[in-house]
């Protein structure tokens, strides 16, 4: 699927790639409606709010609430873009691929030293997060490799130009309604949950991107 041109204001919520139900018991079917439903929609919301705001100080030649309009786009951006691969990171158990494809284990091997490793620290940058934000596994198109990375809420801490290819949400509406306060027992259990061919599909699409540094 390639990416559209999405005129300012046109950012719509995706649909879900699987029932409500369908990542039981690792997430239930009430917390991933709240999160896809209303927290994803928000964010949406907000990204198209931001660019219309944005066309219309352009208009006006009036970029006196600029720093404000730019961190809703930032917050608002991210966020959107985040929960559409989130929700695609993961896949129901028994329909899905057991272990990474060719590509994502030749570079989680060659950078990581093995998938145990990989996860471990995975799993521990997750957990580890200041208050609210994500784990990533992204793509470095500027040295060509893969890169685990944490995010702030959704824009902080962010390295340039790199691609997500597999990110894991950890804001608390992302567990608490299963979890309560044990971020580490949700980070746990979404190992069950990933969506390895996903991944191999994102990063043969990553691996395209061209970030020439010389
Ligand atoms: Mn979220």
């Amino acid at each position: 699927m390639q990416s559209m041109i999405v005129p300012p204001g046109q950012h719509r919520l995706p649909r879900l790639p699987y029932a409500l139900n369908d990542l039981e018991p690792v997430i239930s079917s009430r917390l991933i409606k709240i999160h896809h439903d209303q927290h994803h929609k928000a964010y949406v919301d907000g990204l198209n709010i931001a660019e219309l705001k944005l066309v219309e100080a352009r208009q006006k030649r009036d970029f006196s609430l600029i720093k404000h309009w730019e961190r809703e786009l930032a917050f608002h951006g991210s966020g959107h873009i985040l929960h559409s691969i989130y929700w695609k990171s993961m896949a129901p158990i028994g329909n899905r691929w057991e272990t990474p494809g060719a590509q994502s284990i030749k570079f989680i091997m060659s950078y990581f030293g093995s998938l145990e490793t990989f996860w471990e620290q995975f799993t521990a940058a997750a957990i580890n997060v200041e208050a609210s934000g994500w784990a990533l596994l992204v793509w470095q198109p500027a040295w060509r490799r893969l890169e685990i990375l944490t995010v702030e809420k959704h824009q902080d801490l962010y390295q340039v130009a790199s691609i997500p290819i597999l990110v894991m949400d950890v804001w608390e509406h992302a567990y608490y309604l299963d979890y309560q306060n044990r971020r580490k027992d949700y980070v746990t259990a979404w190992g069950q949950l990933v969506n390895w061919h996903e991944v191999e599909r994102r990063l043969l699409m990553a691996m395209q991107a061209q970030m020439p540094l010389g």
